[in-house]
């Protein structure tokens, strides 16, 4: 009989499957991207750009990104980036039509860019990639220190069609305690001059967990929030603990901590979750509520991202149907560095180094795990038709597990998989049970650097 001791329900967040931390170097030699991507369906191909800059460290925040950039690095890392980009467009060659059907940049905070470079950036998926940035959704991280006017301008004129800002906490005190100091008049003329823009989606991010947070402030940052009627609000647990005291503590001690932990971050989420669904917006996954009333543009989530990805800059991943690929991975800050320095001063991006296969079973672990966590769920015919089999023959013991649990939504209509609100609730602790052996001790073999 499977264990049915409730896991914990914040082990991790599964915005891609496989993690980068079970990529690894590519035996020699290196696969070319033009082999790579020779037969890959090419008419509907999503940009990723990451712009590894930030102006200050979140606390909570374990992304690939540096602080900063001395010495004209901004315009080194686009000379690199436009490189890449000519590259990449090579390799996808020309004997079937390329085109791209979502662009994104991310970080980082692209916006730690001046306009003049986001101007740079735009022309480099444009021209080098061919991406027709005004007619297809564009969506584009920002902070409330870097949304100034100019460059909130130049992505406008460019076609952004979604601005995303890390807003976190609306009450200063929670900024300062775990996220980063910032003021709330700051926070809201940079919301004030995104709505200025018009671009038709505003997506703001907010924390709970934070220390000191309570249901009152947490509500009082949401309805700061719901003021602008974002299209798009993003809800993520806090994962990075302040660890004040918690070194001298008992493992007894620390194990009840983070259980406390653990339950008031759930209290906190559904609240939130109630809230929103209380103001007029839908779940679309754990983290991710819509607007009902706003119009659809585009993926709904990054999760959702299938393959014919292309990422440029150091921290991208892009994905084939067979390999998952991106450049070194680090967390740690001095190596993050050294891999932005090595990717700016390199000429040759023809070849993967970093990577992960992804044979029929990881797909259709992908599959499943990346529909699963979604609020809508999985049609079971969708996943029978791209796999020829059934999840429930394929997955018998974790989707036993799953529904023994109260995961499954009980009500679901016939053919569709779907997960119940507390399925939902426990995403990040649900997600990595659907990982394969072979990435589990991938991930667990990543020696964090
Ligand atoms: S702005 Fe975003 S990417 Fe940069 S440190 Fe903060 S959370 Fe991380």
């Amino acid at each position: 009989m499977s264990d049915l001791t409730t896991p914990r329900p914040y082990r991790s967040y599964v915005y891609a499957y496989p993690h980068k931390t079970a990529y690894r170097p590519l035996p020699d030699p290196a696969p070319s991207l033009s082999a790579l991507w020779r037969d890959e369906p090419k008419d509907a191909l999503s940009l990723y750009a990451h712009i590894p800059f930030c102006e200050v460290r979140c606390g909570f925040c374990n992304l690939f990104t540096r602080i900063g950039a001395p010495d004209e690095l901004t315009t080194r890392y686009l000379d690199a980036l436009d490189r890449q980009a000519t590259t990449v467009r090579e390799a996808l060659g020309d004997a079937a039509p390329v085109r791209f059907a979502t662009a994104a940049f991310g970080g980082g905070t692209p916006t730690f860019l001046t306009a003049d470079e986001l101007s740079r950036l735009c022309d480099i998926a444009e021209k080098r990639m061919g991406v027709d940035l005004r007619a297809v959704p564009l969506s584009v991280e920002t902070s409330p220190a870097t949304a100034t006017a100019d460059r909130l301008a130049v992505l406008s004129e460019r076609g952004a069609t979604r601005l995303s800002i890390g807003v976190q906490s609306f009450v200063e005190a929670e900024a300062r305690a775990a996220v980063r100091p910032q003021r709330r008049a700051d926070v809201e003329s940079a919301l004030g001059r995104i709505r200025d823009t018009g671009v038709p989606v505003l997506n703001i991010d907010l924390i709970y967990g934070i220390d000191g947070q309570t249901e009152r402030s947490w509500r009082s940052s949401l309805d700061a929030a719901l003021t602008w009627r974002p299209e798009e609000l993003y809800l993520y647990p806090l994962y990075v603990r302040p660890l004040t005291g918690l070194g001298r503590i008992s493992p007894a001690d620390r194990e009840r901590a983070d259980r406390e932990w653990d339950e008031r971050r759930l209290r906190l989420y559904r609240y939130g979750r109630d809230h929103l669904l209380a103001h007029g917006y839908e779940q679309v996954s754990m983290r991710m509520f819509r607007r009902t009333d706003a119009a659809p543009l585009g993926p709904d989530d990054y999760a959702c991202q299938t393959d014919g990805m292309i990422g440029l800059g150091c921290g991208a991943r892009s994905y084939t149907s067979a390999l998952h690929y991106s450049f070194d991975y680090a967390v740690d800050m001095r190596e993050i560095r050294s891999i932005i320095d090595a990717y700016t001063e390199s000429e040759d991006f023809s070849r993967v180094e970093v990577g992960r296969w992804v044979d029929a079973e990881e797909a259709r672990r992908r599959h499943l795990l990346q529909s699963l966590l979604q609020a809508e769920g999985m049609p079971v015919a969708g996943y029978e038709e791209r796999f020829g089999s059934s999840p429930f023959a394929d997955f018998p013991a974790e989707l036993a597990r799953f529904e023994a649990l109260g995961w499954l939504d009980a009500d679901a209509p016939a053919g569709l998989l779907r997960l119940s609100p507390e399925g939902l609730a426990y995403s990040d602790g649900l997600g990595p049970e659907l990982f394969s052996p072979d990435v589990r001790a991938a991930m667990a073999a990543y020696e964090p650097k």
